[in-house]
């Protein structure tokens, strides 16, 4: 079983040129539809605010080309972790056109769906090698993510009962059947999302 890695497309609307990165941010936001560039984590589902990361980062670039901390292109939206995670790595030329850091596909060009799925298991999966590179170098493998994507579906199912309710009578079966899952699957799902907030901010071993 494939799933699609994501369900939204990277753009870059923004035509203005700020001085300082971080005013970028709500472009970013916008662009890459509040989720990290590189795991695809929602950005209200931890509660934190995401972080701005350097596609060519800093280390290769500030000697060289110093417009590149600021220059909108190089700029992705992403979560901490995969922040953190990524730091400095670089290969190649940060002088090519379009940006490219050899490592990691750059999210703005090349469609991540074509790259990678997510596997029956919930887990972040690529059939190609620089893919399963990526995953690797920003350890798209770790348990957290299984638990990110789980939360997400666990969501899902729940918008997915209400639409089914919203059309039933209330006091039909039907509707007091559907009650009685969406409930269940609420209350896992706050334990799991809660489970999830913990983990990733390292209060728990689970990240
Ligand atoms: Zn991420």
């Amino acid at each position: 079983m494939k799933y699609k890695f994501k369900n939204h497309e990277i753009k870059r609307t923004c035509d203005k040129a700020f001085n300082d990165y971080s005013s970028y941010k709500s472009y970013l936001m916008k662009d890459f539809s509040d989720r990290c560039a590189y795991c695809n984590l929602f950005d209200k589902s931890i509660g934190i605010s995401f972080e701005i990361d350097h596609y060519i980062p800093k280390k290769a670039f500030e000697n060289k080309r110093p417009e590149l901390l600021s220059l909108y292109d190089n700029l992705v939206y992403s979560c901490k972790k995969c922040n953190q995670i990524k730091g400095s790595q670089f290969k190649g030329d940060v002088y090519s056109v379009p940006l490219n850091n050899e490592l990691f596909y750059n999210p703005s060009v090349v469609d991540y769906n074509t790259i990678f799925y997510i596997d029956e298991f919930g887990t972040i999966s690529s059939d190609d090698e620089k893919g399963q590179s990526m995953i690797n170098l920003l350890k798209l493998y770790r348990p957290i993510n299984n638990l990110a994507w789980i939360c997400e579906k666990l969501n899902e199912s729940r918008f997915r009962l209400n639409e089914k309710m919203s059309i039933l009578d209330t006091s039909s079966d039907a509707y007091k059947f559907y009650k009685e899952i969406k409930n269940t699957i609420t209350e896992l799902y706050a334990d799991l999302r809660d489970y999830f907030i913990a983990n990733y901010n390292e209060i728990g071993v689970y990240n």
